[in-house]
């Protein structure tokens, strides 16, 4: 009999949701996290976790938490146009967005799937191979345990939820499709900041570069750029000074003097996009980053860690309960997730910080003035909607002609909060 009915390497974000959605259908969970103690926590992360994951936090009992912690929630971002601000309204009916550090979060996460009946949290267990029957499917995974010797354990799934540089992944020898980041970014937090654009944080996509200012937990507000790479010599030569120099020239800026920075800048000069297969052999699924790391700059990855999590947890907990098939299930996994895929693949176009086209010009100067087309930007900036909301004909010819064009998408309701379904 196998130790487990799932095993979940790594308890961040995507193994921690695993982890917990899978204890409460009553399965036997194992999840293994290489890091001791359970204060670990990602440093390199913005943690802004875009509005369309307000649903899966709600349903999983996370926000509530996250809130209690001190979590910020943004109703809704200013974007700045040359042509004026696209001011967020309040009626729009796109979900929140939440913002609590990582010192926090993934705290709270293991938390909370330590205390799910039918979860074993392993800390300090770092996966170092995996166990396969002779057909190559995966069985179970071998940890190593500082001094002690290797321990192997069993199950019907393993879960690569071992984010961008996922070990189990590479164990598998999964291929890595890698696109280029042509953006780098840094961040710091403020104490005493006033913002000055409209809505409860703001983004300044300024040509190739763009900036964000955001309030996160404790009453920080968040202050990031992320320039085109041909800007790196200025921030290699004085990281600060450039970081400070790009922040006063933005368009109404955040208000910054008396205000006190508490930590440095935090930031990296490279990141590339990494996709891989989702179901890369029998007994093996990836979620999270291990399965799509996405560019920082849109701020997608917690979200699709999230979401990616429940969806797999939503597909394959009752075949995995009742001993059935998963093939089914996990089909209906790699489903929901295309939603992320499309996204991706416009995320990897995204990072090459190209100048914005003629369409992302005409529809962000339409939706300034033109209500229906700012909510559907903010849909979609938020991942509350697939691409479509946005990426349609009715708003790429209202954006090109202008407001009075004949409206193709009037009898078509925006649905911001529409979410992928995992079909059983
Ligand atoms: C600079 C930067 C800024 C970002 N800002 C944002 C943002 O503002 N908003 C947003 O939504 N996303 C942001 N992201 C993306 C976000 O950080 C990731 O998408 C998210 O952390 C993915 O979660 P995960 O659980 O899949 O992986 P991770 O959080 O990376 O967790 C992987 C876990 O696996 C464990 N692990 C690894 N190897 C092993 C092993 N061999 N054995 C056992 N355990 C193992 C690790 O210790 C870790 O706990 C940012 C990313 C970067 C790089």
């Amino acid at each position: 009999m196998d130790d487990y009915d799932v095993i979940v390497v790594g308890a961040s974000i995507a193994g921690c949701t695993a982890a917990t959605a899978y204890g409460r259908a009553g399965l036997r969970v194992a999840v293994v996290e290489r890091h001791r103690s359970p204060q670990a926590h990602k440093t390199l992360c913005g943690h802004f976790v875009l509005g369309g994951t307000h649903d899966v936090l709600q349903r999983l009992g996370f926000w509530q938490p996250m809130v209690t912690r001190g979590a910020a929630v943004t109703t809704g971002l200013g974007m700045w146009t040359e042509h004026g601000w696209i001011v967020p309204r309040p009626d729009s009916g796109v979900p929140p967005a939440i913002s609590l550090r990582r010192s926090k979060l993934d705290p709270l996460l293991r938390e909370i799937a330590a205390a799910t009946p039918g979860v074993d949290l392993m800390l300090g267990h770092r996966v170092v191979g995996l166990v396969q029957d002779r057909a190559g499917g995966v069985r179970g995974v071998v940890t190593a345990n500082g001094t002690a010797g290797p321990t192997e354990l069993r199950a019907r799934l393993v879960v690569g939820a071992d984010g961008h540089h996922s070990t189990v992944a590479r164990l598998a020898e999964v291929p890595e499709d890698h696109a280029p980041n042509e953006r780098f970014l840094f961040w710091t937090y403020y104490e005493g900041a006033t913002m000055n654009g409209p809505g409860d944080g703001q983004v300044w996509p300024v040509g190739r570069d763009v900036a964000v200012c955001i309030r996160v937990d404790d009453g920080l507000t968040q202050v990031g750029v992320f320039p085109a790479k041909d800007r790196l010599p200025e921030f290699t030569d004085d990281r600060q000074g450039a970081f400070d120099r790009f922040v006063a020239h933005l368009p109404d800026r955040p208000s910054l003097d008396g205000a006190r920075q508490v930590s440095n800048l935090i930031g990296t000069t490279d990141y590339p996009c990494i996709r891989r297969d989702l179901t890369p052999l029998p007994g093996l699924v990836l979620i999270g980053d291990a399965a799509t790391s996405s560019d920082p700059v849109p701020a997608v990855g917690c979200g699709w860690a999230f979401r990616s999590a429940a969806w797999l947890a939503d597909a394959t907990a009752e075949p995995l309960a009742w001993g059935h098939d998963l093939r089914q299930g996990l089909r209906s996994y790699r489903r929901a997730h295309r939603f992320i895929d499309k996204y991706d693949a416009l995320g990897r176009r995204e990072a090459r910080a190209r100048p914005p086209s003629a369409l992302q010009r005409a529809i962000r100067t339409a939706a300034v003035s033109d209500p229906d087309i700012a909510r559907r930007l903010a849909a979609f900036a938020m991942r509350a909607a697939p691409p479509s909301v946005l990426l349609n004909p009715g708003v790429m010819i209202r954006a090109a002609v202008g407001p009075r064009a004949p409206d193709l998408e009037a009898r078509r309701p925006a649905t911001p909060a529409r979410q992928p379904t995992v079909p059983r």
